[in-house]
């Protein structure tokens, strides 16, 4: 291998480092945003079926002070009918007496179902109100996952830098601008290895003249197709 090249072959170790730790960084955030709109979710499903229930439990008020009302009608077509003096005031009376029951009994009925279904709607909340509680203790213990692993990732990362500063003293400087170009261009690796004859980039085959120059290494050989620095595994 060409003398220049294990010193850069590091270098380019430590940048894929670099930026596997900096791709890796910029996703806590999006985790983070992910978590919130989960709880966010479950606090409004919450807020939702505590609204069905309240509305539900107005109604149902409404329907009794109908009851209510109701009621005191029948009893004063009661009292009227004690005190009704003719036949046919008697009998219209009684005519009243009964739509009025039949209301009451109708309005009841009503009201019961709206019970039946507040169990039902009071059961709602206090599973929704279970799973926020779950998704808010869930979250407090995962933002505290993320942001031991934020520290711990910044740490790693501030270190491989300061190391790849180190390194890079030591790569030869016009070597090391051929190799920035190829970085530059989004050569995710710019200084690969020849694989069976063929350039470990792009695949393509190499030339002959190509190859020796990569056996014989007294110069540094590029791939002829993408123009990324070869080197031979020994
Ligand atoms: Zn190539």
């Amino acid at each position: 291998m060409h003398p220049d090249l294990p010193a850069l072959i590091e270098l380019q170790e430590l940048d894929q480092k670099i930026a596997r730790l900096r791709s890796e960084l910029a996703q806590l955030p999006v985790a983070k945003k992910r978590m919130e709109g989960e709880l966010e979710e479950a606090k409004q499903k919450l807020h939702k079926a505590k609204l069905e229930q309240q509305a539900s439990e107005l109604v149902r008020r409404q329907k009794e002070g109908e009851i209510d009302e109701l009621r005191r009608q029948l009893a004063r077509y009661q009292t009227q009918q004690l005190q009704a003096r003719k036949n046919e005031e008697y009998q219209a009376l009684s005519h009243e007496i009964l739509v009025v029951t039949g209301e009451i009994e109708r309005e009841e009925d009503n009201v019961l179902l709206l019970l039946e279904k507040a169990d039902i709607l009071q059961a709602n909340v206090k599973r929704e109100e279970q799973k926020a509680e779950q998704a808010e203790k869930e979250i407090q213990g995962k933002k505290k996952e993320l942001a031991d692993k934020e520290s711990r990732l910044a740490l790693l990362l501030a270190e491989t830098e300061s190391e790849r500063e180190r390194k890079k003293i030591r790569v030869d400087p016009a070597l090391f601008g051929q190799y920035q170009r190829l970085v530059h261009g989004r050569r995710e690796n710019a200084v690969v290895s020849v694989v069976h004859g063929s350039c470990g980039g792009c695949h393509m085959k190499l030339t002959r003249h190509t190859l020796l120059r990569v056996e014989v290494a007294t110069e540094i050989a590029f791939c002829e197709n993408c123009g990324r620095i070869l080197f031979a595994i020994p």
